[in-house]
């Protein structure tokens, strides 16, 4: 059976999921999080899709949990990822895109009370000019999810 994610439009192979470690693991971790954040947390995730496939399962749970590493505060994480997405997608291009490193530069400028009421307008958290340093993690996921794709070509389409 499958169908499409409304928020990423990735594939969702349903008995893929049910199957695949990853796949349960990551919906282990979504369903443990409050709906705003897991919902906020989807649409950031959607950004790394590669543009012609889905993302891969592991892959998707490792940058889950890089992101649930960054900040603690469920509120403040979830606004700061739906700020990321929009302002990203506003842009229109630059996905896939390759770092935390815009979303590490809303969240500094996230007030730590962020919730629904406390908005900065996303002028104000801008990314800064200084390039971020992609950090070597990513490289190595990308090698990885290169060797991955590889492998699902077999089994796919
Ligand atoms: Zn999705």
């Amino acid at each position: 059976m499958l169908a499409r994610c409304p928020v990423c439009h990735s594939h969702l192979q349903l008995e893929a999921i049910v199957q695949d470690e990853a796949a349960r693991e990551l919906l282990g971790v979504l369903s443990a999080l409050d709906a705003t954040l897991s919902r906020a947390l989807v649409g950031y995730l959607g950004l790394w899709r590669p543009a012609k496939q889905d993302l891969r399962w592991d892959r998707a749970l490792r940058l889950a949990r890089e992101v649930l590493a960054l900040e603690a505060d469920p509120a403040r994480l979830a606004w700061a990822l739906s700020e990321t997405t929009e302002a990203i997608r506003a842009k229109g291009g630059s996905t896939p895109i390759k770092s935390h490193g815009y979303l590490k530069r809303v969240l500094e400028g996230t007030p730590q009370s962020a919730g629904a009421g406390a908005v900065v307008p996303s002028e104000q958290v801008a990314p800064r000019a200084a390039p971020v340093k992609a950090p070597s993690a990513t490289v190595d996921g990308v090698m990885r999810l290169e060797a991955l794709k590889r492998r699902a070509r077999g089994s796919d389409t």
